[in-house]
């Protein structure tokens, strides 16, 4: 396990969450402890965790009611385990139909709950590892969203424009080729004796760069294009 990893244990019982803590903890991980589902709900609106071990059955909140406002008031989408005595399909469906990411049911064995806590964890680290936001000089580029912003001000592009953006963003001070943009900006991988590159870059530039004093987007004479804070040796 590389870095500590932070666990909430939102369990009434009071038996079973210092078992769930102690083997926990004594297996590396940091583990903070709520007894009610309001106090978990509080806990975690103040602090971030890797993983939420959530019973079903609590005071305060239920464990349904703990998931669906993590993910819907809190915006979180930290990992949830619950854990419930009803072993029913209904409930597991319930469950995970209020945002849970897996379902234990009581009783269950310490090694059952660390491997599916490590293998929640690492999908959750697997999604999270990527940015959604890329910044660079007063620069925005939100992937999701397929918006772009400079400096505060919201930039209108079309597809094209804005994937050829991404590409720029994503490789900030580097010169890419015409055939490089070519490729993974409209996925061909032969020159199409065309000048589509220099015409996106054109509009790119228009809507990017027009009227700031700055320029961001640079030729690289015989090459390409690049994006960088200052000109020297282009343009
Ligand atoms: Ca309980």
């Amino acid at each position: 396990m590389s870095g500590q990893m932070r666990i909430l244990v939102i369990e009434d019982e009071k038996n079973i969450a210092s078992f769930i803590e102690r083997s926990l903890e004594a297996s590396g991980y940091e583990v903070v402890t709520a007894f009610d589902g309001e106090t978990g709900l509080e806990i975690l609106a103040a602090s971030d965790f890797d993983a939420i071990i959530l019973d079903v059955i609590l005071p305060k909140f239920n464990g349904w009611e703990v998931c669906q406002q993590v993910r819907q008031r809190l915006q979180k989408d930290t990992p949830i385990l619950m854990l419930s005595a009803m072993n029913h399909t209904n409930h597991i469906v319930k469950g995970l139909d209020s945002g849970a990411d897996d379902y234990l049911a009581k009783p269950f064995k310490m090694n059952e709950l660390q491997a599916r806590l490590q293998a929640l964890s690492r999908r959750y680290r697997r999604q999270t590892t990527a940015p959604s936001v890329l910044r660079y000089a007063g620069l925005e580029v939100n992937l999701e969203a397929k918006e772009a912003w400079r400096e505060g001000r919201k930039v209108k592009l079309t597809i094209r424009e804005f994937k050829l953006l991404e590409c720029l963003i994503r490789n900030p001070g580097k010169a890419l080729s015409r055939h490089e943009l070519l490729e993974k900006v409209w996925g061909l991988d032969f020159d199409t004796g065309t000048n589509v590159v220099d015409v996106y870059v054109n509009y790119l530039r228009n809507k990017i760069d027009k009227g700031y004093p700055n320029k961001l987007i640079h030729t690289v004479y015989g090459m390409g294009y690049i994006l960088k804070e200052n000109h020297d040796a282009s343009e």
